[in-house]
């Protein structure tokens, strides 16, 4: 079940969608009920999850009218959802996601709420619980192994009283990191997110091998606007942060916060152009950020410079997420389309 949450990590929700789904993924997993009906309304006639579950009357009536798998993670959302479908007197249950919460500590029942969560769902006629899902906290972490076998038991425990009742029902733990690092701790179906669009979880660990091979799905560049010199001690930009200690030739390219590409301080960021790395040089504008191209010449406006990806010394997304201080989740969803 690829996760395809927050507009497929920034890709785009329908062509991510359509690709995942002519490589045969029968099951696509959302954040809202709004992104799942957009992908209804895309084409995709396969399941779809929405991992935040039910906010509302109005997101129960889309639940039903376009046959999403809401996750449900508490006993209020359960008797709500309940007492709607009873309301609608709708003829066939609604399957749902149940959540279980081994360890994150984020949202779901705790494994002793499933015995009576099943007793619950036996009794009524409106729901059927058709996946029990619980999320890892620590997978991409190996010094924390010990903690994510305790979940994986925690959540077998789970899944042992929900089956009880409801047999056929599909149990998933694994996210990308359990997938490569755990893959018998997965369920019977896993959710892979980052790794599909080709960043390392593992990455900076002792099981950063496991990785190998992947290669980011995005690429982000901008073209060159403009091309100027800059004498020696002349300043540039907003708040003159960039002083030239030498001639230098900038390169203006047309990407900017406004865009995603962060403006805080990030010591030793660079893009690419024509496959070599040139420093990014100054403060980043709303539209514009200023690279020193003066090792490569002739540089005119219209050539492309990359901010992530294309050719020769690609800035990887985890080269950005060092530079910016943060994680290549967050690097994606920044760059990403909105
Ligand atoms: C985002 C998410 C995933 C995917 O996680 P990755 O680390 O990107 O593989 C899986 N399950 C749930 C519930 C999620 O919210």
């Amino acid at each position: 079940m690829p996760i395809v949450k927050a507009n497929a990590y920034g890709h785009g929700l329908l062509d991510t969608a359509r690709t995942l789904w002519q490589e045969g993924a029968g099951h696509l997993a959302v954040g809202t009920v709004a992104e799942a009906v957009q992908l209804r309304l895309g084409g995709f006639n396969g399941v779809i999850v929405a991992l935040l579950g039910v906010v509302g009357d109005s997101e129960a009536e889309a639940v039903r009218g376009y046959q999403i798998v809401p996750v449900v993670h508490d006993w209020a959302g359960l008797t709500r959802l309940n007492e709607f479908m009873a309301g609608i007197e709708a003829a066939t249950p609604t399957p749902v996601a149940l959540k279980c919460d081994t360890g994150m500590a984020r949202m779901g029942f705790g494994p002793e709420d499933i015995p009576v969560v099943a007793d619950f769902l036996a009794a009524t006629p409106h729901l059927q619980p058709d996946y029990l899902l619980s999320h890892l906290a620590v997978a991409d972490n190996p010094a924390e192994d010990a903690f994510t076998r305790e979940q994986a038991r925690r959540f077998e425990d789970a899944v042992r009283s929900l089956r009880f009742k409801f047999p056929g029902v599909t149990a998933s733990l694994g996210n990308s990191a359990c997938l490569m690092a755990f893959p018998e701790l997965a369920g019977d179906m896993a959710r892979p997110g980052i790794a599909l669009y080709g960043a390392n979880p593992l990455y900076g660990t002792s099981k950063e091998s496991l990785g190998d091979g992947l290669l980011p799905v995005m690429e982000v560049s901008a073209p060159v606007l403009e091309v100027h010199r800059l004498k020696q001690g002349e300043s540039l930009g907003y708040g003159r942060t960039y002083i030239a200690s030498e001639d230098r030739t900038v390169a203006v390219a047309g990407i900017g916060y406004a865009d995603g590409y962060r403006r805080g301080p990030a010591p030793g960021a660079a893009m690419t152009l024509r496959g070599v790395r040139v420093p990014v040089i100054g403060r980043i504008s709303m539209q514009m950020t200023c690279l020193d191209v003066t090792g490569i010449p002739g540089v005119k406006p219209g050539e492309h410079a990359h901010a992530l990806g294309g050719p020769g010394d690609a800035v990887s997304l985890q080269d950005l997420a060092g530079w910016w201080g943060t994680i290549p989740y967050e690097v994606m969803c920044l760059l990403g389309k909105k």
